[in-house]
C-alpha cells in the first residue's frame, strides 16, 4: 500500500498524499481578499462592480459582496456555501469605519471522490461610509430651494443648523448658507424638507411661514416645468416672557408655539389664540422701580415721571418700601409684571 509522501501515513487519498494532507494543501477555498464595502451615508447606496445599487439589508448586501471575492479550489466541486455576517450595531457619517466579521461555511467534494468536506473561514471586512458621487454633487452646490430665516433668534438657527447635520444621513443637503439682512438664507438640496423644516420651526418657535415658487428651468425630456421654492420663517416678535398690550391692557406671553398663551396682568386668565389674530404691536418694554410705600396703599414710583402711583393691578403679595420690582406702563397706567 502507497504511504502518503507528506506524513508517512497510509491510505493514499489523492496525489500521493493522505486525506488530511491533501486537503491541507488543497483548501476549497483558494483565496479571498479582505472586502471593503463602500456605502454612500447620503443616499445609502453601496458600490459594486462600478455602480452605485440601493440595498435593503446591510447583512444581505454584505453577504453579496463578499461572496463576489471568494475564489473556490478547482479540484473540488463546491456542492453549497454559507455566509453568515454579524455586523455591528453603528452610527453612519463621513468617514465612518464598520469592521466586522463573517463566517464562511463551504462543502465540497474533491474531483474523483465521494465524501463531503466541510471547512469554515473567517472573512474580516470593513464598510465604509462615504459620500457617492451624486450626493457629493448635492453637497457643493445643487439646490431645490431655499428656506429664509427672518427676524430669528440664534436659538432658531442652531436649530435648523442641527436639523440640517441630522438631515444628512437622509441624503438633505445644506449647499449653501447666506447672510441676508434680518437673517440667512439656507439652500437645500431636498424641496420636501424645506417645506418640512419650516414647519417645525413655526411649530417650535411661532412666527409665520410662507412659501412661493419660482420657475427654475424647464426639463428638455419631460417638456415639465423645474420650480425652485422658497420657505420664509419669520420668527413671532414676541418672545415668551415679553408684554403686550391689547387694547390699552397689558398680557404677559407665557407660551408661544403655533399658537400663543396670554396672561392678563390685570386678571390672570390666561388665553391662546393663533399668531396672526394679536394686533399688538412691538412688546411693551419692562422697567424695573421701587416700591415708594405700602400702607395705607401701594404705591409705586413710575419710571417714567417719577411720581408715586398706585399700580393699575394688584398682586397679592407683602411689599416692602424700596423693595425693586418689574413694570410696565401701558396708556399711563403702571402695571406690576
Ligand atoms: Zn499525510
Ligand atoms: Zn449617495
Amino acid at each position: 500500500m502507497d504511504k502518503c509522501c507528506n506524513c508517512g501515513k497510509n491510505n493514499v487519498f489523492l496525489e500521493g498524499l493522505c486525506k488530511k494532507c491533501y486537503n491541507e494543501k488543497n483548501p476549497l477555498v483558494v483565496s479571498f481578499k479582505p472586502v471593503k464595502i463602500l456605502v454612500c451615508f447620503g443616499c445609502k447606496k453601496y458600490f459594486l462592480k462600478g455602480k452605485w445599487t440601493g440595498f435593503r439589508k446591510i447583512e444581505e448586501m454584505a453577504k453579496k459582496v463578499l461572496q463576489d471575492r471568494i475564489i473556490f479550489n478547482e479540484k473540488a466541486d463546491i456542492s453549497s456555501f454559507k455566509i453568515q455576517t454579524i455586523i455591528p450595531k453603528h452610527s453612519i457619517g463621513q468617514n465612518v469605519k464598520v469592521d466586522f466579521k463573517a463566517i464562511l461555511t463551504v462543502f465540497g467534494v474533491y474531483k474523483g471522490k465521494s465524501n463531503s468536506i466541510k471547512e469554515e473561514y473567517e472573512m474580516k471586512s470593513r464598510i465604509i461610509y462615504i459620500l457617492c458621487p451624486r450626493c457629493s454633487k448635492f453637497k457643493s452646490g445643487y439646490f431645490e430651494g431655499i428656506l429664509q430665516l427672518r427676524d430669528v433668534d440664534q436659538d432658531v438657527i442652531d436649530y435648523a443648523l442641527e436639523k440640517l447635520k441630522q438631515s444628512e444621513k437622509r441624503g438633505i443637503f445644506l449647499s449653501k448658507k447666506k447672510k441676508v439682512k434680518n437673517g440667512l438664507d439656507l439652500y437645500l438640496t431636498k424641496k420636501g424638507y424645506i417645506h418640512e423644516l419650516g414647519q417645525e420651526l413655526l411649530k417650535k418657535f411661532g412666527g409665520e411661514k410662507k412659501a412661493s415658487r419660482k420657475l427654475f428651468s424647464r426639463n428638455k425630456q419631460t417638456s415639465r416645468d423645474i420650480y425652485r421654492i422658497n420657505v420664509l420663517f419669520r420668527q413671532s416678535k414676541f418672545r415668551k416672557g415679553d408684554i403686550i398690550s391689547i387694547d390699552g391692557e397689558p398680557f404677559k406671553v407665557s407660551d408661544i408655539t403655533s399658537r400663543i398663551k396670554i396672561k392678563s396682568l390685570k386678571t390672570g386668565n390666561i388665553s391662546s389664540f393663533f399668531l396672526k389674530d394679536i394686533h399688538a404691536k412691538n412688546s411693551e418694554e419692562v422697567k424695573e422701580t421701587v416700591v415708594s410705600s405700602v400702607f395705607p396703599e401701594l404705591k409705586i414710583i413710575n419710571p417714567y415721571t417719577f411720581q408715586a402711583e398706585k399700580p393699575a393691578n394688584y398682586k397679592d403679595k407683602n411689599f416692602k418700601i424700596g423693595e425693586k420690582i418689574k413694570v410696565v406702563v401701558v396708556n399711563e397706567k403702571i402695571w406690576i409684571v
